[in-house]
């Protein structure tokens, strides 16, 4: 999951390192108001918490699973290969719904 925030300025949307589960874990790190400068265009704003949006990171942990478990099956030979895919893309699937969950939890929770 990442969190994302829109700029005002340029209206390009950019992403934050932090790492958090709600608005209010956010809010701890940054404070609630917090001075942030784009990326895009160099602006700076004074970004509200409530102003963030989290984005779930599915298709990189989907792939990144599936490329995985592929990987270590092929040690076993072709058939292990196939079968490392199919336990890494369901692995994936479930860990992509999970990421849902979060970026929905986060989403709802506000400061
Ligand atoms: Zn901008």
């Amino acid at each position: 999951m990442r969190i994302s925030v829109s700029c005002s300025t340029c209206e390009k949307k950019f992403f934050l390192k932090n790492e958090c589960a709600t608005k209010r874990d956010l809010a701890h790190q940054v404070g609630e108001h917090f001075s942030i400068t784009c990326p895009h265009c160099e602006s700076s704003h004074h970004q509200h918490i409530n102003d963030t949006y989290a984005e779930a990171t599915t298709r990189t942990v989907l792939v990144g699973t599936t490329l995985w478990c592929g990987a270590l099956g092929l040690l076993a030979g072709p058939v292990g290969g196939g079968i490392g895919v199919l336990v890494g893309a369901y692995a994936g699937y479930n860990l992509g719904s999970m990421e849902g969950k979060k970026a929905r939890t986060y989403n709802n929770s506000f400061v």
